[in-house]
């Protein structure tokens, strides 16, 4: 909550938002609806190939808080010419950077343009690559030269009891599929459920390698080289 207040005295509301993927990290959303009511900023990346559980849920949440979500859709061209030259599953075959990049990464680099700040829910304890994740941080993968970005991440610290603690005391509304064994959520098509042994990142991108699953959004928990947004599909 702290890190959180912090996060919104320091900057514009308009400079800030909170970054929502239709999993646990509304506790986000519920900490700053205490701190600002339904004025609350939050984004969420709609891929398109969200689960409908997913879909219902986020419209759950902003029924529940009575606050807008800007729902970021990837570019139409850049994605009819990836899905016409390679199909729907190439992140099958390919890996899943080149998908993520036109659904996930162009969206949001969009979107970072005309903020100074966001918020994510990242925890320390949900994969190898997250064990260093301090609770801000310069965005390098997202920022530039003349557009530096700051980077908040206020659970950082918390493990994943804590934050299921915190929405059984809150009554904060969560993703169904929870209760199916699916512990991160994603994309449909590159999530699966798991058991309760497995790492909490297991079930995402399963068929790649553990140090390998960030789909670029957190290009810096694994490399601290800007992204590089795949410009092929990109038009002017
Ligand atoms: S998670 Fe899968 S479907 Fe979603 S954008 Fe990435 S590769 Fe594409």
């Amino acid at each position: 909550m702290d890190v959180l207040a912090d996060a919104f005295n320091r900057f514009e509301q308009s400079q800030i938002s909170i970054s929502f993927s239709g999993a646990e990290d509304v506790v986000l959303i519920e900490m700053a609806y205490q701190l600002l009511g339904n004025r609350v900023p939050v984004f969420c990346l709609d891929t398109g190939r969200l689960h409908p559980e997913t879909y219902r849920y986020i419209d759950q949440v902003r029924k529940h808080y009575g606050i807008s979500i800007d729902m970021l859709s990837p570019d139409p061209a850049n994605l009819e010419q990836l899905v016409r030259e390679k199909g729907l599953f190439s992140f099958y075959q390919d890996g899943h950077h080149e998908c993520c990049a036109i659904r996930k990464i162009q969206p949001l680099t969009k979107k970072l343009c005309h903020l100074d700040a966001w918020i994510t829910g990242q925890r320390r304890d949900q994969n190898v690559t997250r064990t260093e994740l301090p609770q801000e941080q310069e965005d390098r993968a997202f920022s530039t030269p003349r557009h530096p970005i700051t980077k908040f991440n206020p659970l950082a610290s918390w493990t994943s009891p804590d934050v299921w603690r915190y929405i059984q005391t809150n009554g904060v509304p969560y993703n169904p599929l929870h209760d199916q064994g699916f512990s991160s959520i994603g994309c449909e098509p590159c999530t699966r459920s798991i058991s309760r042994f497995q790492p909490e990142r297991a079930g995402r991108w399963w068929w790649e390698d553990e140090k390998d699953k960030e789909c670029g959004l957190h290009a810096q928990n694994i490399d601290a080289q800007p992204v590089r947004v795949i410009e092929k599909h990109t038009q002017a």
